[in-house]
């Protein structure tokens, strides 16, 4: 005999950690299950002596009342420990340092002073006037793009009417802004935007749409630094869950997905059998069809098809010792050739804060850095070679972090390490190490993501290979909308 839950979540990342909280602090009976024994996916931890490393993401935004993770913390009555940084991050190239202030005109002024242009403050107000206007519609509309007809008719309400015009922006790169504005034709300028975008929306100038490219540009001026590392708000999330009756089992991976009658089943790792009602799975599009059959896998085999490229990452970790007090914790450093064995000019490096003594002892920090790989590249090399790879862009990103904190050349470093897409495929279960969901484009966008609600009752996907696409707030909000289609039904 199984034993039976409302509803199973299936991984306890960022999205299943929301949908599993949300719906047992609406008392509905839940299983959250997790492959790995530590919980938060690319958004996890790990932890050597006295250091504490955020494995993959770093920042948290979409945290005020009326964004993704604003809600949460009201609906669950919790609150993260976060710092908001008044400067969101700072550029490091050879043309010196870029201050991304989180305050709009002394960012504005700033930008100004590095790409001066008559219509360089216009296109920034248009930016955030664009992002605000983004954050209000969808946090209005949870049954948005719409799965029903009732759908349709739930959208039909006087509000939304000024949305539309967002629709051109869905369909129009930012590049079309860019010329608008005639700010196209700086290559240096471009070259920030670019680099910019390929960390909030995974895409450049030419392709993402510029929407998405608002968001992703008008970030930094809601960073929020999580002390203790970005898994802390997932822990916080799932205390919720537990406390609210919640079920979680970690260390045992879903092996295969059956559909009975109106029920859902799901098999597990340690040979257990478990039924719900509603299934909602958290993990990647290309995850699904190993673990699913007939139309359901079709289904997902044809997604995992059509959106076939994802980004990985090439990660760099280590503890220094400083007493040094820097101004921001989130860096972008601009290199002048693309990084070995990597698809980017650049790399973003978190460096914990002085007063963050959980993830280092005082007089040390913890360092992780990212940067944007191809994943097969990894995944066929030779052991040689991958071990060759691996040194030599980390060395390459060790002497690149040198040269642009000069301050802190010369301090000890320990636990010096790197990760690749084989690192991610091990320890997050992510096919082929593929992260950071699926690329915003024109033509990838997110209204042609992979929908929240399957055509299979009872069965959902969420996560950041579903709508409306990767980060924290997004994958929240995406299990958020569904957890409400849930309880309305
Ligand atoms: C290097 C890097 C840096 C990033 N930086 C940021 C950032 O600074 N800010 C930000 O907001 N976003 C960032 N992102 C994106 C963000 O981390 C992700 O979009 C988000 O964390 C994805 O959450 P998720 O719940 O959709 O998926 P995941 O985090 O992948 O969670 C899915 C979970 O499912 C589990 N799982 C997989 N298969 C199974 C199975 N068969 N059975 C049971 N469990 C299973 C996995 O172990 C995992 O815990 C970054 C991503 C990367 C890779």
């Amino acid at each position: 005999m199984s034993q039976h839950f409302d509803s199973i979540v299936i991984g306890a990342g960022y999205a299943g950690a929301a949908a599993a909280a949300l719906l047992a602090n609406n008392a509905k009976d839940t299983l959250l299950i997790e492959a790995h024994y530590a919980l938060g996916g690319c958004a996890s931890f790990f932890r050597r002596k006295h250091f504490f490393f955020d494995s993959g993401a770093t920042t948290l935004s979409g945290v005020l009342p009326n964004q993704p993770l604003g809600q949460l913390q009201k609906q669950l009555g919790i609150s993260f420990h976060l710092s908001h940084l008044p400067i969101g991050m700072i550029i490091k190239s050879k043309q010196g340092d870029i201050i991304r202030y989180a305050d709009k005109n002394q960012w504005i002024q700033e930008c100004n002073t590095h790409f001066p242009h008559p219509q360089q403050a216009d296109f920034w107000n248009e930016l955030y006037r664009l992002e605000k206007k983004v954050w209000d519609i969808v946090a209005n509309n949870p049954f948005f793009p719409p799965a029903t007809a009732t759908d349709i008719f739930r959208l039909a309400k006087p509000s939304n009417l000024k949305g539309i015009t967002l629709l051109k922006g869905i369909i129009s790169p930012l590049d079309a802004l860019l010329k608008h504005y005639r700010l196209h034709d700086n290559p240096q300028f471009r070259r920030f935007i670019d680099e910019q975008l390929i960390i909030s929306t995974q895409s450049y100038a030419d392709t993402a749409p510029y929407i998405t490219s608002a968001m992703g540009l008008t970030y930094p001026s809601q960073t929020y630094y999580p002390y203790g590392g970005i898994v802390q708000p997932v822990k916080a999330i799932i205390n919720s869950f537990t406390d609210n009756g919640g079920t979680l089992r970690t260390n045992e991976a879903v092996t295969a997905i059956h559909k009975q009658k109106n029920t859902w089943l799901i098999h597990t790792s340690k040979g257990k059998t478990f039924s719900a009602k509603n299934l909602i799975s958290s993990i990647p599009v290309w995850n699904m069809p190993s673990i699913t059959h007939d139309d359901v896998r079709q289904y997902f085999h044809k997604k995992a098809k059509h959106f076939d490229f994802s980004w990985g990452a090439f990660m760099v970790y280590f503890a220094i010792e400083t007493k040094e007090s820097l101004p921001t914790a989130y860096y972008q450093i601009h290199t002048e050739e693309i990084i070995p064995h990597c698809q980017s000019r650049s790399f973003f490096a978190t460096i914990s804060l002085s007063d963050d003594t959980f993830k280092a002892p005082a007089g040390w920090k913890t360092v992780t850095i990212s940067t944007h790989t191809l994943t097969r590249h990894w995944m066929e090399m030779n052991d040689h070679d991958y071990h060759h790879a691996k040194h030599q862009t980390l060395e390459y990103i060790m002497q690149h972090f040198d040269k642009h904190f000069p301050q802190l050349r010369h301090c000890k470093k320990e636990w010096i390490n790197a990760a690749t897409p084989r690192t991610f495929s091990h320890y997050t279960h992510r096919l082929n190490g593929n992260v950071g969901g699926i690329p915003h484009s024109i033509k990838q966008n997110f209204l042609t993501l992979p929908h929240n609600v399957t055509p299979f009752k009872g069965l959902y996907h969420i996560g950041d290979s579903a709508f409306p696409g990767q980060g924290t707030p997004s994958v929240v909000l995406g299990a958020s909308n569904v957890v409400q289609r849930i309880l309305q039904e």
